[in-house]
């Protein structure tokens, strides 16, 4: 029998990897330490697999696997559409943040050399650059290490920087001009990214709402930027927004969210917005919603991170996380000549670059 039917309702870890394309998954488990990590290597055609480590309190170890392997594999484009020569990858430690120590810490470093470089890991959520330093004392597979150390530090200024652009190519598109004055947007989860995308909006003339699950998060924004107005999580959806940022978790554009929203926009930093691509992203070309994809926009704290790798230089870190303005507008285009749904045009992008980069890799 297949083992995906065999004793389990879920499809087995191999089909996930076969079906997404995976190359390798590392399972890690050290008891003295609580360490539960599970590596995911999507794509090492174009370099290194460069990805963050996420520590979540998962339901079931299931759905920690299909993490890792759905955010893996959009690392592996988010480098690709970015013109990064890295890979894909990203690890999941299965813990509660009260369980972080520095023993955890240390015992993954190990399984990461481990891995010699194949997979070089940064920060995600629960994971700070203080988390990177212990990590970096068993491991140089390592970005995003504080500055004090030589690396850059956290991403998330630079990641919420570009959505913003990319934000701003999203509404050229629909209203005609990148101006954001006096525009509604409603800002999802306001944690590393949500906090410094809230800067840009408010500075930018926008008029910010804001909802999170967590009261601190919502005050020390609230207390940073006065006139930003606060929404319930549950009633989200009852106001009109021009643009939408989902910056907490993935799946936020559902087929209930989209039954309900109001919104023109779709512009935020959380990884794999789309709970089925092909689905839901027709479904917003349906609503005349136009969506920025997530890996492109979000980019910028790869792109950061991925500097560390050949001499850190902010400028040229700047410099490149601009370009995602063009390359969003450059992407609209091509989906609606191609007539795909955006993330699908994009990811037909990224594919190909990786497709050709292979194809020149294998000539003498
Ligand atoms: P974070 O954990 O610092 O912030 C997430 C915030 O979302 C938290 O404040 C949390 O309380 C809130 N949240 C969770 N569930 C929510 C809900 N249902 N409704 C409202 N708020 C909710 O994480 P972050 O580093 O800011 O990253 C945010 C998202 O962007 C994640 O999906 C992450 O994978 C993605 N991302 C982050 C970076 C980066 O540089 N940090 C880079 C690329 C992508």
């Amino acid at each position: 029998m297949h083992p995906k039917t065999k004793n389990s309702m879920h499809p087995s870890t191999f089909d996930l990897m076969q079906e997404m394309g995976h190359e390798q998954v590392v399972f890690c488990n050290d008891k003295q330490s609580g360490l539960s990590a599970i590596i995911a290597i999507h794509n090492t055609t174009l370099g290194s697999a460069l990805g963050g480590t996420r520590l979540w309190h998962y339901s079931s170890h299931q759905d920690a696997v299909v993490d890792a392997l759905r955010l893996s594999r959009g690392m592996t484009y988010k480098a690709a559409i970015s013109g990064l020569n890295l890979g894909g990858g990203k690890a999941v430690i299965i813990a509660d943040p009260s369980m972080k120590s520095e023993a955890l810490w240390r015992r993954y470093g190990k399984f990461v050399n481990s891995l010699n470089g194949k997979y070089i890991t940064a920060e995600d959520v629960n994971t700070s650059a203080r988390d990177m330093e212990y990590i970096a004392l068993e491991t140089k597979h390592v970005t995003g290490v504080p500055e004090y150390m030589g690396g850059s530090g956290d991403p998330s200024p630079f990641t919420a920087y570009g959505v913003f652009i990319g934000m701003k190519a999203a509404a050229k598109k629909q209203f005609g001009s990148e101006d954001l004055t006096g525009k509604k947007v409603m800002v999802q989860g306001v944690g590393h990214v949500g906090q410094y995308l809230v800067g840009h909006l408010v500075n930018a003339g926008a008029k910010v709402y804001i909802t999170d699950i967590d009261a601190q998060k919502i005050k020390q924004t609230v207390d940073a930027h006065r006139n930003v107005e606060v929404i319930d999580a549950k009633g989200m959806w009852d106001v009109a927004f021009d643009i939408y940022a989902p910056c907490a978790l993935g799946a936020t554009i559902n087929d209930d969210s989209i039954s309900k929203m109001n919104c023109a926009v779709i512009a935020g930093a959380a990884n794999n917005q789309l709970a089925e691509e092909t689905i839901h992203g027709n479904k917003l070309i349906e609503k005349g919603i136009v969506y920025a994809p997530d890996f492109l926009i979000n980019a910028g704290g790869l792109i950061n991170v991925g500097a560390e790798l050949d001499g850190y230089n902010r400028e040229r870190v700047m410099n490149n996380v601009e370009k995602i303005f063009d390359r969003t507008l450059e992407i609209f285009n091509y989906a609606e000549a191609e007539k795909m749904h955006v993330q699908g045009a994009a990811i037909k992008l990224a594919e190909k670059r990786i497709a050709d980069i292979a194809a020149i890799k294998s000539r003498l």
